[in-house]
């Protein structure tokens, strides 16, 4: 299961923005988006400070792509494959796009606030400690769909990260497409989310479908 290993705050960089892919420290003063003043917030690598051109509409196309895909941790295959199946579901595929990778169980954990990123999900996901409506599921890309249950796996509550981990749970805002049962440390699916529900930086989706479809 491939996954990307490198530095992320270069990523953020990469694309000009936040993509909160470390957790608490986003939010801190920490971050070298919020540290570098607006003059130094330039590009990672040798030529980062080279003066721009204006991007072709490719160049615009493949930075939105990029920023949506490395927001949700993933890599270009399995992106691809998300896109492919949005696609093929009818109404807009951009807003499908998006409820896709909302519904993906690494992202499900991250949103229900058992993990403080992404990655974090990810990983936690793939030990095996999470079950969806009472099975084992280790595999991120899980699309959990409306009514499913996704718990901390019994034998997972006497680790000690999940170690009253319901008084963590119990600060953490869950999306309102589902809802949490702080002490049974688990959360239901109400609905897939629509577009209004999704909280993601400014993305343009509609580039995103014109990249794949040209
Ligand atoms: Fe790094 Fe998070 Fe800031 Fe991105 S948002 S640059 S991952 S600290």
């Amino acid at each position: 299961m491939a996954r990307y290993t490198g530095p992320v705050c270069r990523l953020c960089r990469r694309e000009g923005m936040k993509l909160y892919l470390k957790g608490s420290r986003c939010d801190s003063p920490k971050c070298p988006i919020v540290q570098r003043a607006p003059a130094r917030n330039f590009p990672p690598g040798q030529h980062g400070q080279r003066r721009t051109r204006r991007p072709s509409e490719y160049g615009l196309q493949l930075r939105e792509k990029q920023k949506v895909r490395r927001f949700y941790g993933i890599l270009e295959t399995q992106f691809h494959r998300h896109y492919v199946e949005a696609a093929r579901r009818g109404g807009v595929t951009g807003d499908n796009l998006l409820q896709i990778l909302e519904s993906r169980l690494d992202n499900v954990v991250y949103r229900m606030g058992f993990a403080d990123s992404r990655k974090q999900a990810r990983q936690l996901v793939r030990h095996g400690h999470f079950v969806v409506n009472g099975r084992k599921t280790n595999i991120p890309s899980f699309l959990v769909r409306p009514n499913d249950v996704v718990a901390v796996r019994p034998e997972s509550r006497k680790r000690e990260y999940f170690t009253d981990f319901n008084e963590v749970l119990a600060t953490r805002r869950a999306p309102d497409w589902m809802t949490m049962d702080v002490n049974a440390m688990s959360g239901r699916i109400l609905q897939l989310p629509l577009r209004e529900q999704i909280e993601v930086p400014q993305f343009n989706d509609a580039l995103v479908v014109e990249h794949y479809s040209r």
